[in-house]
């Protein structure tokens, strides 16, 4: 608990206590001369003095609990915010302590106080799953420089810099591992439990925390550009981005308020107007009206749901931008995979190389040369398939064309390392290759060199991804791959894909996503799912982008709505079931309070129903509703 709802704790246990003297204290101890204080004399008294009495004893829990909605309310009308909450609140216990009802006017602010401070630890609650991921900030990087090791803020590292991280330092940048060997914990930023093992030649991603061994690293992004400022980025705004909901919420509430003081005030004046009732009959029964009408309980939960699942998925790995997606997340109908990087691990290795002039080896340094700048998997593979150190001198006019390949200049001769595609693109003849695989060709001025056969995986969890997407009710699941025929129908008969194209260029894909986006029903939506490399458009024609955003990739976080931090496609069904179950709860929530709020406004107005009803149905609902909300954070992953 905070400070603040400490002391709101106190105040309310005094206020309590006061209230129980005030209806059923003994007046005896209390000095006999003051007559403001002494009501328990005789009640036959009377007079005025004994009604003053009665007044000041309740007045006093009744300003030890409810001062501050009383100075909010006047301070908000003094800046031209008439009908918020408080305002109901200071009208309604005022107009009860006026009329008499002095026990009543206490416990509706003793009531309304419990429902805040409720209220607050609630918010505050959620709000710490995602300050947990806050944590991964890093405070301090250790870097290098003319052989001593400085400390220094993570952002005036330099790309380049060589820093050391010790054992149980969290990894202040992204970075290449030159020398150590250490375990690494990644459960902040992937809410993955195992320790991952890294050691020189593995990149690191800061946000981790360094579990064993002392680690050397290259820098290899700004810390502006590292994995840890996208996520804090990403989740300081997941706020931003509203669900329809909450903003009906809003909307709602700005003329809800307004309305139910009008109706209150028609239903104080009109029946005495009319000679119907006295009075005082019709004052009272418009501030019941008036207690019972607080929308606290919708203003509260609905968005309290929302973080509550985004909250929940965070913890799960899983960042959605905000309560908007969750509810596209629920609709989805058709789910797009990319297969590169996505559904295969995109870590290629090579299982043939056929030179047609060359030897073995001078083709693959060949290929790995062209490929030093490209952050496509299949380079990373090709480099790594080489092994030796690359002179990036002997490299220059890169150019990458997607879906194809690339082409550049090593050693002063044009290289083109690329897909049958490219080999037309430029006019060299191909041979085909009888191996299953990936074949990339390898060119140079127009004379074919050979290809190299590279394979890739397909991800442990892909299959049941495809399978848990099934039953959770997604109609079709299909696979838009670059690669070839052959290769991209092997990988979808293996996971059980509905459908699969191959041999797509980039701006293919965006023409399948639209044609896909066509077929949905109803309010059924489309997830695309990728990797970033090369998708980014598409991540952002779909309903819905997911992007693998986590270890490897270069983050595609920034165009897709909803990022896997692990880089698990399974975690696509966690995230659709979290965002199933919070809408469901938001649902529960709209209208279990708008019909017990309508309920008792319409027995309150008829006159049948008392202040202390209407209590309960403006607090009790709260509690409950709030309640429900919470349900959305717990146990939210688990299927
Ligand atoms: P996917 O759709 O499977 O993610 P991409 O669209 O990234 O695949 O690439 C499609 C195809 O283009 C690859 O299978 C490969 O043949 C070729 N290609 C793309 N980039 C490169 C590269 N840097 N080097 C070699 N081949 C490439
Ligand atoms: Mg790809």
């Amino acid at each position: 608990m905070t400070n603040k709802q400490k002391k709101t704790l106190w105040r309310i246990i005094a206020a309590a206590l006061l209230l129980v003297w005030a209806m059923f204290g003994p007046t005896l101890w209390l000095p006999a001369g003051l007559p403001f204080v002494s009501v328990g004399r005789t009640a036959a008294d009377g007079t005025a003095a004994f009604a003053l009495a009665l007044w000041v004893r309740f007045l006093i829990p009744y300003l030890v609990i409810g001062w501050d909605v009383l100075w909010r309310a006047v301070r908000n009308i003094a800046h031209g915010q008439v009908f918020d909450e408080n305002f109901l609140m200071a009208i309604a216990t005022v107009g009860a302590l006026w009329i008499g009802e002095y026990a009543e006017a206490v416990f509706v602010m003793l009531f309304y106080q419990v429902g805040e401070l409720f209220q607050s630890y609630a918010v505050g609650k959620s709000r710490q799953s995602i300050a947990e991921l806050m944590e991964i900030r890093p405070d301090y990087a250790n870097v290098e420089r003319d052989g001593a090791v400085e400390q220094v803020d993570p952002d005036e590292v330099e790309v380049g810099e060589t820093i050391l991280i010790k054992a149980g330092e969290r990894v202040p940048l992204d970075g290449v591992v030159l020398e150590g060997r250490s375990d690494l914990d990644t459960a902040a930023l992937t809410g993955e439990s195992l320790p991952r093992e890294v050691q020189s030649g593995d990149d690191v991603i800061s946000g981790c925390v360094n579990l064993t061994g002392l680690l050397k690293v290259r820098v290899t992004r700004a810390f502006e550009e590292s994995t840890v400022s996208k996520i804090l980025d990403l989740v300081e705004n997941a706020g931003s981005k509203k669900a329809k909901a909450e903003n009906f919420i809003t909307k709602f509430a700005r003329y809800y308020t307004p309305a139910v003081v009008f109706a209150a005030v028609a239903l104080a004046v009109l029946p005495p107007l009319i000679g119907a009732m006295t009075w005082s009959e019709s004052l009272h029964r418009a501030l019941i009206f008036l207690v019972i009408s607080c929308p606290c309980a919708l203003v509260i939960s609905v968005p309290l749901s929302f973080f509550g699942g985004i909250g929940g998925a965070s913890k799960a790995g899983v960042l959605v931008k905000g309560g908007a997606y969750l509810e596209v997340l629920a609709r989805t109908q058709i789910v797009v995979f990319d297969k590169t990087g996505t559904l295969t691990k995109g870590v290629f290795n090579v299982t043939a190389i056929h030179p047609e002039t060359c030897g073995e080896d001078r083709l693959l340094e060949l290929a790995a040369l062209a490929e030093s700048w490209s952050q496509h998997p299949i380079a990373r593979s090709l480099r790594e398939a080489y092994g030796k150190d690359i002179d990036s001198g002997r490299v220059s006019e890169v150019e990458e064309r997607s879906g194809r390949g690339v082409r550049a200049v090593v050693d002063g001769t044009e290289i083109f390392v690329g897909n049958d595609k490219l080999m037309d693109d430029i006019g060299v003849s191909w041979h085909p290759c009888h191996r299953v695989g990936t074949t990339v060709h390898v060119a140079s001025e127009g004379e074919y060199l050979g290809h190299i056969v590279i394979s890739d995986e397909v991800k442990e969890d892909a299959a049941q991804a495809v399978a848990d997407l099934k039953t959770l009710g997604v109609a079709k699941t299909v696979m838009l791959t670059g690669d070839a025929k052959a290769v991209g129908e092997a990988v979808a008969a293996q996971l059980g894909l509905d459908e699969v194209h191959t041999q797509l260029l980039p701006a293919d894909k965006v023409e399948r996503v639209e044609a896909l986006l066509e077929q949905k029903t109803g309010k059924g939506c489309l997830a695309f799912v990728g990797d970033g490399i090369n998708d980014a458009p598409v991540l952002s024609r779909a309903d819905i982008g997911i992007a693998m955003g986590g270890l490897g990739s270069d983050a595609a976080i920034e165009a897709a709505d909803v990022v896997l931090m692990d880089d698990k496609p399974s975690k696509i069904a966690v995230a659709i079931r979290i965002a199933k179950k919070t809408l469901v709860i938001v649902r529960q929530n709209i209208v279990f309070a708008l019909g017990v709020k309508a309920l008792v406004l319409v027995l309150g107005a008829l006159g049948e129903a008392n202040m202390w009803e209407a209590v309960f149905a403006d607090v009790g609902v709260s509690v409950i509703a709030i309640l429900n909300a919470m349900r959305a954070m717990k146990g939210a992953g688990q299927p």
